[in-house]
């Protein structure tokens, strides 16, 4: 914890030290999933749009102690599209205003959190995903540091985003897919539960996105 806040902070120094950072972002924190959609469930009942909420706020908060005024997509476990919409036109309708949320906000950069799940429990660890070439060496940064300050046997490799996430194709700004672990994996299951654990998640996504706007990647 203590090596992840100093790299936090000496991301923060660089990027203060800088007259003209390389860029300055408006971060559109989206936690993923939300009411009526709880997107992915363990095989205990642990619910994966719960996570994606507990660690958007950490992240959220950790921005806003480094000067930055983060755009939360939700704040609470709710949907976030038309409430009187039910079933599939529910779930459209959220998407639909991930997009119009994202989209109306000048300079965003959206980090998207979610969980993974798969059909054998073997396979677990983080995973990021990118769009576009501003937000490539970001995600390539997340996975190393994934893998040296969390995880050292994640070989995972940053990729693009795959076209078929809704959210991603349509908006135009930079972003990053955070997949933060599989709830089909009892030890992720364990450490995305964990408020420490939670907590790294959220340095290492700040820290990331700073030195980012520090141009030190
Ligand atoms: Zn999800």
């Amino acid at each position: 914890m203590k090596r992840l806040i100093s790299a936090v902070v000496s991301a923060f120094a660089l990027a203060a030290a800088l007259v003209r950072p390389a860029a300055a972002y408006t971060p559109v924190i989206d936690a993923g999933h939300g009411g009526f959609d709880g997107g992915a469930v363990s095989s205990s009942g642990v619910i994966e749009s719960g996570l994606n909420l507990a660690i958007s706020l950490k992240t959220a908060a950790l921005f806003r102690l480094f000067g930055k005024d983060p755009v939360l997509i939700r704040e609470t476990d709710t949907a976030v599209g038309d409430s009187a919409k039910s079933g599939r036109s529910a779930k459209a309708a959220d998407l639909r205003r991930r997009v119009e949320i994202v989209e109306a906000t000048e300079d965003a950069f959206l980090i998207s959190i979610h969980q993974n799940m798969f059909g054998d429990s073997r396979y677990g660890g983080a995973h990021i995903f990118y769009k576009g070439d501003e937000a490539k060496p970001l995600a390539e940064a997340l996975q190393r540091n994934v893998r040296s300050q969390l995880d050292p046997e994640n070989t995972r490799e940053a990729k693009p985003v795959a076209g078929d996430v809704y959210l991603f194709r349509k908006i135009t700004c930079p972003g990053i897919l955070a997949e933060c672990g599989f709830l089909s994996n009892s030890r992720d299951l364990a450490e995305l539960q964990d408020d420490g654990h939670q907590k790294k998640l959220a340095c290492l996504l700040v820290s990331g996105l700073l030195t980012l706007e520090s141009g030190g990647m």
